[in-house]
């Protein structure tokens, strides 16, 4: 989809129309000769330039909210390449059929933006400022989360830029633009209100010029009656190339005084996440949240932050990642409030709501409760190799244990994940987007990525494991059937069939009783379906027997309804036969993460 344009021979990258123009022109005069390129005002939109009689022409090709791709009032497509195979067909308002692609010269690629260039060290910094994060919990909050950081970056990245000086007054601003040098086309520019009006001041003949940039009910921003743009950094490149309408080009940048970013406070802080105030009880992050700056400038409406991310939620990090925290298996029952209100429950017990009151914290979590009866040492002996294993892991996508606590009865304490199981979740909210669903399902195969590095076998992997924190955020739980395995035999062999979940273990769990981390690929595959089927049960009505011999006669589920062909492709990779030949998570999260981040664009 749009990800894939660079791979197209006829898309330029970001080129500007004068460009654009002579690459056509060199072609020759042939109609219907077109070029596609990077959109200049609109954030993840494109440019198609058209040359026919002698004369180019030029379409805006815009990402709509609903991820489709029109020319304005045009028919939606779902990628560029379709609007140009639409085209080629039916001019519907073009200036003639699309006829002949202009490649790019051999060996050019399409070219990259200046702010492609920047948008990484500023992602990095972006995360690591605003939820003081590092080393892996750094690495995975980009992977996760990088079309929402791009777009929150991409509308905010303008208070890097030593253009940019933050609320000044009309007065305060000239004296910076007279003094030093004084080339024409010097520039800086200015905020002028909260609501996202700001004015770019330009040095012209010795003179300072106001422009106003305001922003319409969309979001746009524009100087009145100039082009409209997305950020306020495409306005700036737009007219340092050309002028239209302005008295000159911008030519340099008047630098902020103080120099970097320094003089505008700690940068690119999301105040407009609602997720922000609402969710987060991290002391640490709650510090940012109180420092803001007066030159910070929201986020527009409708752009970005709109929703909490993984990251400001307190269960993104581990509650012991905090060094003043004491790191302990065990839970003191003092410390430990339980609540009314069951979360779930299973032959072991409970699962309840609590509060666990750490040194510098308080923390809401579950609690798993075992139930007081004589029978259960071996339900006892389960729970306690489950803490066992989870005491192991540490990952934002997998269910952290707390601690042990042996009190009245034998407790075990873990994050708490509110919105429970993934697959009643989406029972319940069917109107969940199929980006979301990706999302979460995106989340599980980090996490799973993770254990299958740290050498686990989950091995009940499944939609009722998958627990929510928030409709954005999923993290793995219940590690009751899981196993360490040897790094060099890497499966694990059950001494014999147990109460097993059948419909979700692949053919060698079944047939040798082999679980490894491709195993549990299979089940993921299976996660999958359910949740692409919005919580479906997987063959429905069928007996464990049927399923396997389904199986066998090399027969696999259907793709759930409005399934994306991507994801069901994904699916029945899973579901290869030989273990030896299915990818193992190393292989399925990159090609989710690329499906994710091609939809979410
Ligand atoms: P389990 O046997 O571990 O699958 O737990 C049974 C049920 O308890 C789950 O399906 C959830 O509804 C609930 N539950 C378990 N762990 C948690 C948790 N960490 N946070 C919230 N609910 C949980």
């Amino acid at each position: 989809m749009a990800d894939n344009v660079n791979s197209l021979p006829f898309f330029y990258g970001n080129i500007t129309r004068e460009d654009a123009e002579d690459y056509l022109r060199q072609m020759g005069s042939i109609n219907g000769l077109y070029l596609l390129r990077q959109s200049r005002n609109y954030l993840g939109g494109f440019a198609l330039s058209v040359l026919h009689s002698g004369r180019c022409y030029h379409y805006t090709i815009e990402r709509q909210p609903d991820q489709t791709y029109a020319i304005a009032g045009g028919k939606s497509h779902r990628s560029p390449q379709d609007v140009i195979d639409y085209h080629s067909q039916e001019p519907d308002g073009l200036v003639c059929l699309l006829k002949k692609p202009c490649n790019r010269p051999k060996n050019m690629q399409p070219k990259v933006g200046a702010f492609e260039d920047l948008k990484e060290k500023l992602i990095r910094e972006y995360v690591k400022q605003t939820w003081n994060l590092q080393g892996a919990a750094l690495e995975q909050a980009i992977i996760s989360q990088r079309p929402q950081l791009e777009k929150l970056i991409a509308t905010t990245a303008h208070q890097k830029m030593p253009w940019f000086h933050g609320m000044i007054t009309r007065e305060d601003s000239e004296p910076r633009l007279q003094s030093g040098s004084r080339a024409n086309g010097k520039f800086l520019i200015r905020q002028r209100d909260q609501n996202g009006s700001y004015a770019l001041c330009l040095l012209h003949e010795g003179q300072v010029m106001h422009y106003r940039i305001d922003r319409d009910s969309a979001g746009k921003l524009s100087i009145p009656d100039g082009k409209k743009f997305d950020t306020l950094w495409q306005l700036v490149e737009h007219y340092s190339y050309k002028p239209d309408g302005l008295l000159r080009v911008l030519t340099d940048p008047c630098a902020r005084p103080g120099g970097d970013t320094a003089s505008l406070g700690p940068p690119l802080l999301p105040h407009d996440h609602p997720g922000f105030s609402s969710v987060v009880s991290h002391s640490s992050r709650q510090k940012n949240s109180d420092n803001l700056n007066p030159y910070e400038i929201r986020p527009p409406n409708g752009q970005a932050g709109k929703e909490a991310m993984p990251m400001d939620t307190e269960v993104y990090e581990s509650p012991y990642a905090d060094p003043d925290e004491l790191r302990s298996s065990t839970v003191d029952r003092e410390h430990l409030m339980l609540e009314d209100g069951e979360l779930g429950s299973g032959n072991f017990g409970t699962v309840i709501r609590g509060i666990y009151t750490m040194r510098k914290t308080k923390k809401q979590v579950a609690v798993k409760i075992l139930k007081n009866d004589d029978n259960n040492q071996s339900v006892r002996e389960e729970m306690l190799r489950e803490a066992n294993v989870m005491q192991q892991l540490d990952n934002p996508y997998i269910v952290r244990m707390i601690g042990i606590c042996e009190a009245e009865n034998l407790m075990l304490v873990m994050e708490l994940a509110e919105l429970g199981p993934l697959h009643k979740f989406l029972q319940k909210n069917k109107q969940t987007s199929i980006k979301n669903i990706t999302e979460l399902v995106h989340q599980v195969s980090m996490g799973m990525k993770y254990l299958e590095e740290h050498n686990f076998v989950h091995r009940d992997l499944a939609a009722r494991n998958v627990l929510l924190v928030t409709q954005h955020y999923a993290k793995i739980s219940d590690f009751g059937l899981s196993k360490a395995v040897a790094e060099d035999q890497n499966y694990y062999k059950a001494k014999a069939h147990g109460k097993w979940p059948v419909k979700w273990y692949a053919p060698e769990c079944i047939n040798y009783f082999k679980f490894s981390s491709k195993s549990d690929v299979w089940s993921f595959g299976v996660l999958m379906w359910e949740a692409y089927s919005y919580g479906q049960k997987p063959y429905k009505g069928m007996k464990g027997n049927d399923v396997m011999q389904m199986i066998e006669s090399g027969q696999r589920m259907d793709a759930p309804m409005n399934c994306p062909p991507e994801m069901y492709d994904l699916m029945r990779t899973c579901w290869t036969y030989k273990a030896d030949e299915r990818p193992g998570f190393s292989v399925v999260e990159p090609r989710l993460r690329e499906y994710y981040y091609d939809i979410s664009q």
